[in-house]
C-alpha cells in the first residue's frame, strides 16, 4: 500500500463568512435567542454575552489578510508544536506573522491584544485577541485558547469594521433594562465591579439607591415595579 501525500492548500483551512470564522471561536457558546446578545446567567450569578453577536458588530472576517497568514504557516512554521498545519496554529505564530506585515507605529509594530483571562470579561476565559495594522487599516487575530481540554481554534484574521478598536474591549461592560416600566437602566462596567443607575440618556443618577452587581444577578428584577430586567451587551 502506497502512502497517499494530501497537497493541502491554503484555501482549505479558510471560511465563508464572518459567522462561520466566529462559529469556530466559540464552539460551545449558549445558545441564545435571535437578537439577544447578553443573558443573566443567575446559575453562576454573572451576565454572559453572545460572544459571536458581539463580535460580529465589530468585526469581518478578511479571507485575504487570512489567506496570506495561513500560506504563512504552511510555509513557516514546520516545527513543534504547529508543524505547518493552520489548524494547530497558535499564538504565538500570529505575533510572528502579524510582527512580519504590520505598520509600524512609533516603532512599535502593535497596539495592544485582547486575554479575556486578564480582566472580569463577559465572555468565556480562554478568548485571545492581537491587533495589527496594515496599510494604514486595524485588524485583530482572535482565537480561543483553552489550555487543555476545551476549546482551541486557530487565530483568525478579522478587519475591525467598528469605528474604534477599543469597541472589542467592552465584553466586561452590560447595560440592563427594565422590560416595563422602561423606567430604570442599570450601567454595568468592569465585569460587575461597577454598576451604576442611569437614565435613557446615559446620565448617571445622582442620589439614587445602589444596587449591587450580586443582587442584580442573583434576581433580575426592577427595583421599581418588579417586572424583569433585561441585559444587553454595551452598545456603541
Ligand atoms: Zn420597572
Amino acid at each position: 500500500m502506497s502512502a497517499q501525500i494530501l497537497e493541502m492548500v491554503a484555501s482549505d483551512f479558510l471560511y465563508d463568512s464572518t459567522e462561520a470564522a466566529l462559529g469556530d471561536l466559540f464552539p460551545g457558546a449558549p445558545a441564545m435567542e435571535p437578537h439577544v446578545d447578553a443573558r443573566f446567567n443567575k446559575g453562576s450569578d454573572t451576565i454572559v454575552l453572545d460572544g459571536v453577536k458581539f463580535y460580529a458588530k465589530r468585526v469581518d472576517y478578511h479571507r485575504e489578510l487570512d489567506e496570506k497568514f495561513v500560506q504563512w504557516i504552511m510555509d513557516n512554521r514546520q516545527e513543534y508544536p504547529v508543524y505547518g498545519d493552520p489548524s494547530s496554529a497558535d499564538g504565538e505564530s500570529f505575533e510572528l506573522w502579524a510582527q512580519s506585515i504590520t505598520d509600524k507605529y512609533f516603532g512599535s509594530p502593535y497596539i495592544s491584544g485582547i486575554d479575556t483571562d486578564g480582566y472580569e470579561s463577559f465572555l468565556p476565559n480562554g478568548v485571545k485577541g492581537q491587533f495589527f495594522r496594515h496599510e494604514d487599516e486595524t485588524y485583530v487575530g482572535l482565537w480561543h485558547q483553552e489550555y487543555g481540554y476545551r476549546a482551541f481554534s486557530r487565530p483568525t484574521v478579522y478587519h475591525v469594521s467598528c469605528y474604534e478598536s477599543g469597541y472589542l474591549l467592552d465584553d466586561d461592560k452590560a447595560t440592563a433594562y427594565c422590560t416595563a416600566c422602561d423606567d430604570v437602566v442599570v450601567d454595568i462596567e468592569s465585569g460587575g465591579q461597577h454598576v451604576k443607575r442611569i437614565d435613557r440618556n446615559g446620565e448617571e443618577i445622582e442620589g439614587a439607591p445602589e444596587v449591587s452587581f450580586d443582587d442584580l444577578v442573583s434576581d433580575p428584577v426592577c427595583p421599581n415595579c418588579g417586572a424583569d430586567l433585561r441585559v444587553d451587551a454595551q452598545q456603541f
